[in-house]
């Protein structure tokens, strides 16, 4: 029997993925655990519609995995290369957040969400075992504790505001996190929270967002449950492509009617997902039977999972995997070297398969100026946001 990491209710099981790689993504090209798989294994709460893992995986396993050096989303402090989202969910926070105040970032990495909020007058502190802690204190001269959180660690009620992003999902037990979050707020204090969105990621069909990382897979319905049981209340909701959350232990000043905390069935989608994932096999069944060559533009988690909905046979046609990161070039996705898209004249390929959700516009902007080669795109997503480019005037993505 296994029991909900939300309201501790039993368990059902509910979709079974056999020898999920342990990594995703890149990896330096001696790393010895690059080949690890286990069988990945989720989770429906009947009672609050929370899709997990049934077991965390053991803790040897997991540091090695967090003790990665590319165990690292791109840093926007020096790449600018993931900033948008950043910018999204201080968008998102600004019509309710005080003028100023003590903020602290749990996960801060290289501390540019906090130098956002330093740039608005915000006092910032940041925590993230991460060795890109260095580059917060040292390009941002932001206070970052290089360690994992523990409440222990800083004064009964400090902040105004707690910002974490992205880590919620990680812990075998959100409770223990949220309630540590809450003896170090104010008793005004706020927190700020984004984790994937399980209703998008299954409405899409996105590919590799299902893996081992994450053991909580929230809708707003059961994230606010995990919530409430802390006494903090939904100021502001934001159900779209991720789930921003902002929410505090004061009455809130409006009735959240509009917030769409309805049940949803994530066993139908589940089912959806399954049959999304099996088009995609499909797909490559065919370029198999065309002998095409194959690219892929983006070395992220993505393309881990579509690693593992390739047949061995497809892996030999596969000639380069390109991505934008400096930081992944020479590194290795499974059994492939990863480029620079400058190199991409390089290769001979039929096809290129753009392997991102997020990126997806971008890298297809990007791909404009190779328009007189001759190959074909395969994207797996409806047009994605789309971000002008710098210095332009077109706001309209007039992509099909
Ligand atoms: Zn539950």
């Amino acid at each position: 029997m296994h029991f909900c990491n939300v309201c501790h209710g039993p368990t059902q099981g509910a979709l079974s993925l056999k020898g999920y790689p342990l990594f995703l993504g890149v990896l330096p090209p001696d790393c010895p655990e690059a080949a690890l798989s286990f069988d990945l294994v989720l989770h429906l709460c009947p009672t609050c519609q929370h899709l997990m893992k049934e077991d965390n995986l053991p803790p040897d396993i997991q540091d090695i995995w967090y003790s990665q050096e590319q165990y690292a989303a791109p840093c926007p402090a020096l790449s600018g290369i993931g900033a948008q989202p950043m910018l999204d969910f201080m968008a998102f926070l600004a019509p309710s957040l005080p003028q100023s105040g003590v903020v602290l970032e749990i996960g801060s990495f290289d501390g540019y969400l906090l130098s956002l909020f330093q740039a608005k007058g915000w006092q910032v502190r940041g925590c993230d075992p991460n060795p890109a802690s260095a580059i917060a204190r040292e390009r941002f001269g932001i206070d970052t504790r290089q360690e994992f959180f523990a409440a222990s660690s800083y004064p009964a009620k400090t902040f105004d505001l707690v910002v974490v992003r992205h880590l919620l999902e990680h812990m075998a037990d959100p409770h223990a996190l949220v309630e540590q979050i809450c003896a170090v707020l104010i008793d005004t204090g706020l927190l700020a929270l984004e984790v994937p969105n399980a209703r998008h990621i299954l409405a899409l069909g996105e590919i590799g967002a299902l893996h081992h990382e994450h053991v909580s897979h929230f809708t707003t319905k059961s994230l606010a449950r995990l919530l409430e049981r802390h006494g903090l209340r939904l100021l502001a909701v934001e159900d779209g492509d991720v789930l921003r959350v902002l929410c505090g232990k004061a009455p809130a000043k409006t009735d959240h009617a509009d917030v769409n905390l309805a049940e949803i069935d994530l066993a139908s989608m589940l089912e959806r997902h399954a049959a999304r994932m099996d088009d995609v096999r499909a797909t490559f069944a065919r370029l198999r039977g065309q002998n095409a060559r194959l690219a892929i533009f983006g070395a992220s988690g993505h393309t881990t999972g579509l690693l593992s909905l390739m047949e061995p046979a497809d892996l030999p046609r596969v000639c380069a995997v390109f991505d934008n990161d400096p930081k992944k070039h020479g590194l290795r996705l499974g059994p492939f070297m990863v480029s620079a898209p400058a190199r991409l004249a390089e290769f001979e390929f039929d096809v290129l398969i753009v392997s991102s959700y997020t990126y997806q516009s971008e890298i297809l902007e990007q791909l404009l100026q190779y328009s007189g080669r001759d190959f074909d795109l395969i994207t797996f997503y409806p047009a994605t946001r789309h971000y002008p480019a710098p210095g332009t005037e077109d706001g309209n993505d007039t992509r099909s």
